[in-house]
């Protein structure tokens, strides 16, 4: 008997609900751990609050004498509440955090100790960063990297650690994570922003951008992945045949949440709440033990923080209830897998969402103006934006027929669609006293209305407007939303900066009038948008001969689409925009191809041991016992066995040959990487991974899938698919 398969399952089955009460109402426990604005106005004298709150609102630099104020102010409110620990936390490239704990207990010359913690400790930090990738802006030797303070999002304490938000930067000043070029973004979009917000509202003064994402998971009992190798080093099965019921009956989705996966969530939700996340929506998703968590949208660079801590948060809490969160793109072959829906907007500081239409004809200019720019700006870069989602993971969902294909295509709805044929219709140059209230009154003035029923959804488009915002969809469930949230508003930045070109050149070369520059650009814009324009099914294969005709990309894969983030144009982009240098650019082009290479090479040398050390001995083994059945069966009927034995050999027969494919392919596949390895370009070692290393598993797996039909499942080693999604 396979020892630690039906260990796993028996004790698996005795894991209860770990009960969790949450007494206390959601209002008193949000941002209990969180050094925040209330939190700050108990902590801070008057002087240093301000120049947080400028830091914060107008990002304004704080200095030396004030930074000591706030680290002292911070120190005391952490030992309040039995933190013993401070770090400076951040988001390497690696797409997971980082954290390097230090004691806020110092002993001064005389012996005496004391809790320390000043303004140098706050502000900067020079963890031993040698290890993070760096795509070769930082030589290893040096390992000078240094994180700093990120005023912007608030310290919190996670245990008995403050930590403290950071960006981390080589000391040649380029950027080492994902935060820097993402607050590049947001400043760029804002002052882009602001500046055309101004054409209808002298008072906006800042534009931030806004992130709610959707996070998607699947919880597995922590017992069962002990006996999947793949799983542990992978995140994935790499085999393993399908259950007798998969997600067919859709008994799942939104249905009532399975009680120990319950008390996970509440638990999860508690954790949440004390850190200022403001996790509201639950729910199971399509898949077996498939779930979502939602929180309500926050300013884009919290809501990043708050992604990538609440992805840590989820594995410890997982642990705890026995189970193992899964946050891969697609763990399971054959189910749904997970993304992480990105919704985003724009709004300023007078209140006003620049993405909902208004209520007056001019609030809907604004709006519109907003919307086309949006869709302009996605198909002038949709290649980058593409790469901006790209990973090993996320190209099992993308063009995989389930999740939004690689293609990028804008859905706006039949009404919205409607609304730009008519502004396609604006005379060129002045509009006649006629056509201006016209163009108010019924065109621009109707929108309001035709959105309230505007309720058609397209869940096939990557990128849908949903009433009142975008919706990003081809984010994987892995990502740092840092990613595609700086390549989104550096774009709609860039976007927007030209549009204020083109209007302002209306205005003074044309003599037109505010609102008839913005229609006259507007409806240029409508004409050349067409392209990225799609309302019908995105899974197609129509739609993929249609998007080549429309000169639209489709990058199925990583190597292909990373390709984009070094065109001429993105590094002309970034540069342009202030968010990344070429030297930048470039660094994060190695570190993912470098990544995407790094998961297929460690995915090939899993699947091939699983395959050759678990798989095969166990179909010999109960080849094996087949053979000993033919030879009694032979010793008892003599002559006649042919007949008797005949299944069972047909079967020692059909092991032989699957076994022998596994074998000529893992060595098939161990060569191909041999050969991919001695590869000196990035891209083409890549390539090769890809097309010739990969494209060898299912082949593998196959062969793997079949045998577990075969073999007695009681030899059976691997916790099977029924067992890891039905057990909960
Ligand atoms: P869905 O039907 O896709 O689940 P929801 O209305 O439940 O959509 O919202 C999903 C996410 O969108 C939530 O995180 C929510 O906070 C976020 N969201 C709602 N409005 C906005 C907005 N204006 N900007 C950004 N995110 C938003
Ligand atoms: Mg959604």
């Amino acid at each position: 008997m396979s020892t630690l398969r039906f260990h796993a399952i028996k004790e698996s089955l005795s894991h209860k609900p770990l009960f969790f009460e949450d007494k206390e109402r959601r209002s008193e426990l949000f941002g209990k751990n969180v050094f925040n604005e209330t939190a700050m106005r108990q902590y801070l004298t008057k002087d240093a609050l301000k120049g947080v709150m400028n830091a914060i609102k107008h990002g304004k630099k704080i200095d030396r004498n004030i930074a000591d104020q706030v680290a002292s102010s911070m120190r005391d409110w952490a030992l309040s509440k039995g933190v013993t620990h401070y770090t400076h936390w951040f988001q390497p490239l690696t797409g997971t955090t980082a954290e390097k704990h230090d004691a806020f207990f110092e002993i001064l010359e005389d012996g005496m100790a004391i809790e320390k913690f000043g303004g140098t400790q706050l502000v900067q930090q020079e963890p031993d960063a040698s290890s993070f990738p760096n795509g070769g802006i930082r030589n290893t030797f040096e390992a000078r990297g240094y994180t700093a303070w990120d005023p912007t999002s608030p310290a919190f304490i996670y245990g008995t650690t403050l930590c403290i938000p950071t960006i981390f930067v080589a000391y040649t000043g380029e950027a080492l994570d994902y935060k820097t070029p993402l607050l590049r973004a947001l400043f760029a979009i804002d002052s882009a922003a602001t500046e055309v917000c101004k054409y209808f509202d002298k008072n906006v003064k800042k534009v931030s951008s806004s992130l709610g994402w959707e996070q998607e998971y699947f919880l597995v009992d922590k017992l069962l992945i002990s006996s999947r190798p793949d799983i542990q080093l992978t995140g994935r099965t790499l085999l393993g045949h399908s259950a007798a019921k998969g997600q067919q009956l859709d008994d799942h989705y939104f249905g009532s949440i399975p009680t120990r996966a319950f008390n996970f969530m509440k638990e999860l939700e508690y954790e949440c709440m004390l850190l200022g996340i403001p996790v509201k929506t639950r729910h199971n998703e399509v898949a077996p033990n498939q779930f979502e968590l939602a929180p309500i949208y926050e300013e884009v660079n919290l809501a990043v923080d708050h992604n990538s801590l609440v992805m840590d948060i989820m594995g410890r809490v997982a642990s705890k209830h026995d189970f193992k969160v899964l946050l891969h793109e697609k763990p399971f072959a054959g189910i749904n897998g997970s993304g992480k829906h990105n919704n985003w907007s724009l709004s300023t500081d007078t209140g006003v969402n620049l993405l909902s239409p208004g209520k007056t004809p001019m609030s809907n200019l604004q709006f519109l103006t907003f919307f086309i720019n949006t869709i302009k700006a996605v198909y002038e870069y949709e290649d980058l934006l593409r790469a901006s989602i790209a990973s090993a993971s996320n190209d099992h969902r993308l063009g995989a027929n389930e999740a939004p294909p690689a293609i990028m295509s804008v859905f706006i709805g039949e009404q919205l669609t409607k609304v730009l044929e008519e502004l396609e219709g604006v005379t060129k140059g002045k509009l006649s006293p006629e056509e201006k209230t016209e163009l108010k009154l019924n065109v621009v003035g109707k929108i309001p209305d035709v959105l309230l029923d505007n309720t058609d959804r397209n869940r096939t488009s990557p990128f849908a407007f949903t009433g009142n915002k975008f919706e990003f969809r081809a984010v994987g469930s892995l990502a740092n939303c840092g990613n595609p949230m700086t390549v989104l508003n550096t774009i709609v930045a860039k976007q927007l900066k030209e549009f204020k070109v083109e209007v302002d050149k209306l205005i003074d070369k044309k003599d037109l009038k505010k609102d008839e520059a913005v229609f006259n650009v507007l409806r240029e814009y409508i004409k050349s948008i067409k392209p990225i324009l799609f309302e019908g099914n995105g899974y197609g294969q129509a739609w993929e001969e249609e998007a080549v005709k429309r000169g639209l990309s489709n990058n199925k894969t990583t190597p292909e689409a990373l390709k984009a983030k070094i065109s001429a144009k993105a590094i002309e982009l970034f540069e342009e925009m202030n968010v990344m240098s070429k030297i930048e650019s470039h660094a994060r082009y190695e570190i993912e191809m470098e990544a995407y290479i790094m998961h297929i090479q460690i995915e090939s040398r899993v699947l091939g041991d699983i395959a050759r050390n678990h798989i095969v001995p166990t179909a010999v083994k109960y080849q094996n016992i087949l053979i000993e059945n033919v030879k009694g069966l032979k010793e008892i009927f003599e002559d006649k066995y042919k007949t008797v034995a005949k299944e069972q050999m047909g079967l020692i027969e059909e092991i032989s040959a699957h076994i022998e494919a596994i074998n000529s392919n893992v060595t098939k596949m161990t060569d191909a990487r041999r050969k991919a390895n001695t590869m000196d370009d990035i891209a083409q070692k890549a390539t090769s991974y890809c097309f010739d290393v990969k494209s060898i598993f299912k082949d593998i797996r196959y062969h793997c899938d079949k045998l577990e039909l075969l073999v007695d499942d009681e030899i059976w080693p691997l916790a099977k698919y029924r067992e890891l999604l039905f057990t909960r």
